[in-house]
């Protein structure tokens, strides 16, 4: 089933395939491994779900191939065996898997083609979102490539983001529920906290005395009635959502996205922490994880 073969951008095999319409057989290339370093565009095709698609040559539908490949990112060291559906005999495709491609510094299996796609979503927003870079607490390069894939693999928000995409290829949901859903995978893996009135840190610092983005301070006009989970202000160089500030003392990040508490010192903590209900982006259409 699998073609191991040498290090290529790209490597192919021709496969048979019954048509899931008119029940033929039909013969059709599809990709079982590719170098997203040196073949980028793939990402694009594995984002909009165009990744071995293939059509029958009898009735002409389109169905997605299911068969495994080997997605390798050379740049990052990264090899992922992916399964969309889980082998037979999984523990001993693993283990031939391991033997050949121990090497890479970061190998991977995923048995979900929404692994991927979050995986993918992931990496283009830390790639395009300044402000984020700024406050991130996950490093960067294995680092935070290393809590993207235990969050693929061990959290629950992924059961929901695998809905949520189901939904939105039948068209059901939209891409705003999406973004809302990426945006609280970031905080979770950001181990964000909601922000407190008082602008002071658990640890005691100030919240807002170095409020940077893109290197430069920004004045913050400082609005506690307007900090509901709709607000953003924008850094005057990137344009930038700014919703978000880490404290200068101890990197911890907070964010009124999550809610607000009255504050986290015992002696004048009175209210309670009171999350929203849902994260609603709606009001804020530049607040998007997207590809740009
Ligand atoms: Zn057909
Ligand atoms: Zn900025
Ligand atoms: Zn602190």
């Amino acid at each position: 089933m699998f073609n191991l073969t040498a290090r290529h951008a790209e490597a192919y095999s021709q496969e048979t395939f019954r048509c899931g319409n008119c029940n033929r057989d039909f013969s059709a290339k599809v990709i079982t491994w590719v170098d997203v370093s040196r073949t980028p565009q793939v990402k694009q095709s594995l984002l909009t779900w165009r990744f071995n698609v293939i059509q029958c040559t009898s009735c002409g539908c389109r169905q997605f191939a299911e068969t495994p490949f080997f997605y390798e990112d050379f740049h990052e060291g990264l090899l992922v065996a992916v399964f969309p559906k889980i082998p037979d005999s999984r523990g001993q495709v693993e283990a031939a898997i391991k033997e050949k491609y121990g090497y890479y510094p970061v190998l991977e299996y995923f048995y979900d083609m929404t692994q991927i796609w979050t995986l993918l979503r992931f990496q283009s927003h830390y790639g395009s979102n300044k402000h984020l870079k700024q406050l991130s607490r996950m490093g960067t390069g294995e680092e935070r490539l290393r809590k993207f894939l235990k969050f693929l693999k061990e959290d629950s928000l992924m059961i929901d983001i695998r809905e949520r995409l189901t939904e939105s290829l039948v068209g059901d949901a939209t891409d705003d529920d999406m973004t809302e859903l990426l945006n609280k995978a970031m905080y979770k893996m950001e181990e964000m906290l909601p922000w407190p009135l008082d602008r002071r840190c658990i640890c005691g610092g100030d919240l807002l005395k170095d409020f940077t983005c893109c290197g430069k301070r920004v004045r913050l006009v400082y609005q506690e009635q307007l900090l509901s989970h709709h607000y953003a202000m924008y850094c005057p160089s990137c344009k930038e959502p700014l919703s978000e500030a880490s404290c200068p003392d101890c990197g911890r990040v907070y964010t009124w996205k999550l809610g607000t508490v009255q504050s986290y010192d015992r002696k004048n903590r009175q209210g309670v922490i009171k999350p929203e209900a849902s994260l609603d982006f709606k009001v804020d259409p530049r607040m998007n994880i997207s590809d740009h």
